[in-house]
């Protein structure tokens, strides 16, 4: 290596008599060692005398051979490019505290190094080496980690550039750093850091500072101190990049706290926001909003549940914008939504809301081509001195929904006391039902079949009834769609086929030739246990087949049509009849019909109740269930002029007061004898 190429500039005039050599000889005659580091290479490619003694080689030659990667630790190599890049920017100069390894033992020296670039155009480093430090271990150790640490520690005048930077600190951050509020992203956390450290001496927080890697996330540490060289007040802060940790801790915050399909708020979050609303003492006043989309399980249906999410998730935008950006919009789960209206509220404005809120949900949703129009039942109740937790606020809410329900959807109810009473009732007939499935306190009774025709009693259907221990027999429109909504009529269907099947064998046994027709609700149709309970049941010794008929409703033939079409016929071919309960009342698209397999049309009670200004439609169905090939049933015949009518028209078969009321097992055996004494086998 030419000694000539570490003199940077052109020489001047004074010094162009000295040769490279002179240089050279004027090199070994200073005291400190100086040399330049070839980073690239991890090699030294100039020493002086002295900085041969520093590093024990006996000749520069020996010296230039030496790898000292060898030596090096991979932070190391890493700190001594990011300078080579430092040294490629600016001018800069740094001291600072090295450990080197002539010969593989440690020397701790301080060193000022700055660029120095090769003739070949790389950037290496000239160093110097100004001071032997004496053996102190806990100083050279401590020294030793704040070079290497990862830990940015910088300490500054409180309202000027910096004071120290570890080197952590300068390669994070973008130079030149001008003043200590130049870090921050936000001037009011920079505030905020000013006004603790200097009231309480230290703060600590997680800020975004500006870095070279564009604004990261830190956890700061800050102290009050002063600067060891001129006593000047001074922060010492220290900055470790929490950015990673941040993200996927916000990340799994959001997931924690919003609703995956709609990106509303969750039922978690809700739940901590009223807590929260509670604890401030601001909850007092304020309302909540319960709705739910009327019959969602048919749109799911009808359409397929991806239109359902697309419903959900208009719902979801609409509110959002329909309602101030205050108000806490979240959904619960299923179809249910839940608003919280913050702090007083007059009635007037409050309903004014809710009309926003109504008009804007119920406007048609288009999914793909399809249109869907919804409507939603609202409930509303608020925080009153009386009401003052959020569980009973939205208990009230939701009992106030379920009034909207039951008042026939699409309209809001306000919670009073008296849906509170009434709902209490639910709930403990709700309990009590449970016992009694348990208990098995239920029974059926039999209303007789009239076959019009020969007017001989054919069959009856199988009708439940609870045997409540205190409040004697309760009719089944006051615990069936309880047992429906909270899913236990998939035991209590059970308990009725089990003792339909059991009264229809024993009938069969006895010589009786009677149909038995038996009430399935839909919820237990779609139940995936619903065929082998079938299979089982009709597997029985004795089972009669042909002679059970399930009666379902319409609105279990909506959806999947190949689907149920299969479900039907898996349980035809197992040997029961398909009845339709209430006809005319669903939805009947009549062109899919004909593709199930179907024996029976119950015609429901309310179009024989009109004969004959409803006789067209009456008609209508006879004629269809010619058409398919299945029997006619008109439902609820209580009058002579009824019957008659209905044997003018060819109807096949009767049920209803007229002919008899549904009656206890006794009864109705009674009530055979009496008007068939020729039936039996
Ligand atoms: P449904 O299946 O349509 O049963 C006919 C209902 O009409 C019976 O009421 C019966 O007593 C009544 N009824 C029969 N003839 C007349 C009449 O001439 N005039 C009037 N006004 N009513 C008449 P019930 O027993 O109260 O049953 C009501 C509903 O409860 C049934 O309607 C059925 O939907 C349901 N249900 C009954 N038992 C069961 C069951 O075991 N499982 C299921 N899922 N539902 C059942
Ligand atoms: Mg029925
Ligand atoms: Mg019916």
């Amino acid at each position: 290596m030419k000694i000539m190429s570490i003199m940077q500039q052109e020489p001047t005039l004074s010094t162009r008599s000295i040769s490279d050599a002179g240089v050279g000889r004027i090199l070994d005659r200073v005291d400190v060692a100086v040399w330049i580091y070839d980073i690239d290479n991890s090699r030294i490619a100039f020493a002086n005398s002295a900085a041969l003694d520093l590093w024990k080689a006996d000749s520069a030659e020996q010296l230039y051979a030496r790898d000292l990667a060898s030596d090096m630790t991979p932070t190391v190599a890493k700190r001594l490019k990011q300078y080579q890049n430092d040294f490629s920017q600016s001018d800069a100069t740094f001291t600072e505290l090295w450990t080197i390894y002539p010969n593989g033992k440690p020397k701790s020296v301080m060193v000022v190094y700055r660029g120095y670039r090769l003739e070949d155009g790389r950037m290496a480093m000239q160093c110097e080496a100004i001071g032997d430090v004496k053996d102190q271990p806990d100083n050279l150790r401590s020294a030793e980690a704040l070079l290497h640490t990862d830990v940015m520690i910088t300490m500054f005048s409180v309202e000027g550039p910096p004071l120290y930077l570890n080197p952590a600190a300068r390669n994070a951050f973008l130079a030149p750093i001008e003043n200590f509020s130049n870090l921050f992203d936000d001037p009011s956390d920079y505030q905020k850091v000013i006004a603790r450290v200097e009231g309480v001496g230290q703060h600590r927080l997680v800020t975004k500072l500006r870095t070279v890697q564009g604004n990261r996330w830190f956890d700061l540490s800050l102290k009050s101190c002063s600067d060891a060289m001129t006593g000047q007040p001074a922060i010492l802060f220290t900055a470790i990049d929490v950015s990673e940790l941040k993200e996927a801790r916000d990340t799994a915050r959001h997931l924690a706290n919003r609703d995956q399909l709609t990106n509303l708020h969750n039922r978690s979050y809700l739940q901590g926001y009223l807590e929260k609303l509670e604890e401030s003492g601001a909850a007092q006043g304020s309302t909540i909003i319960f709705f739910d989309v009327d019959r969602f399980k048919l749109i799911n249906d009808r359409y397929g549940h991806e239109a359902g999410d697309t419903v959900l998730k208009q719902i979801a935008v609409r509110a959002r914008a329909a309602l101030r950006t205050q108000d806490m919009v979240s959904r619960l789960g299923g179809d249910e939504f839940v608003v919280v209206i913050e702090g007083q509220c007059s009635r007037s404005s409050l309903e004014s809301q809710i009309e926003r809120l109504q008009s804007a949900i119920t406007a048609p949703i288009l999914h793909g081509e399809t249109r869907i129009d919804t409507t939603i039942s609202i409930g509303v109740a608020g925080y009153t001195d009386e009401t003052t937790r959020f569980t009973d606020v939205l208990r009230e809410a939701d009992i106030a929904l379920y009034a909207s329900k039951q008042g026939g959807r699409n309209c809001t109810t306000f919670f009073n006391t008296q849906m509170g009473a009434a709902a209490l009732e639910r709930d403990q007939t709700e309990v009590a039902l449970k016992k009694a499935v348990q208990a098995q306190e239920f029974v059926l009774h039999y209303q007789p079949r009239l076959d019009i025709r020969s007017g001989k009693i054919i069959g009856a259907e199988g009708l439940v009834r609870w045997h409540h221990p205190e409040r004697g027999l309760v009719m089944p429109d006051a615990f069936i769609s309880i047992c429906e909504e909270t899913g236990l009529i998939d035991e209590l269907g059970q308990l009725v086929l089990e003792m339909g099947c059991a009264q229809a064998i024993a009938w069969r046994r006895a010589g009786l030739d009677l149909d038995l027709s038996l009430n399935v609700s839909s919820r237990q149709f779609s139940d995936p246990g619903f065929l082998t309970l079938l299979k089982e049941l009709a597997s029985q010794p004795g089972f009669p087949h042909g002679h059970i008929e399930l009666e379902i409703t319409e609105t279990v033939l909506i959806g999947d049509h190949t689907s149920i079409a299969e479900k039907l016929r898996a349980i035809t071919s197992m040997g029961y009849r398909i009845a339709i309960d209430d006809f005319g009342t669903g939805y009947s698209n009549l062109s899919y019909i004909s593709r199930f397999p179907l024996n029976c049309l119950k015609i429901d009670r309310s179009f024989v109740d009109q004969l004959p200004e409803s006789g067209p439609i009456v008609q209508l169905i006879l004629t269809l269930g010619q058409q398919i090939g299945a029997r006619v049933v008109s439902e609820g015949v209580e009058t002579q002029e009824q019957l008659d009518w209905l044997i003018d028209h060819n109807c096949e078969e009767a049920q209803g007061f007229l002919i008899a009321r549904p009656l206890a097992l006794d009864g109705f055996e009674a009530f055979l004898q009496e008007n068939t004494p020729t039936a039996g086998a």
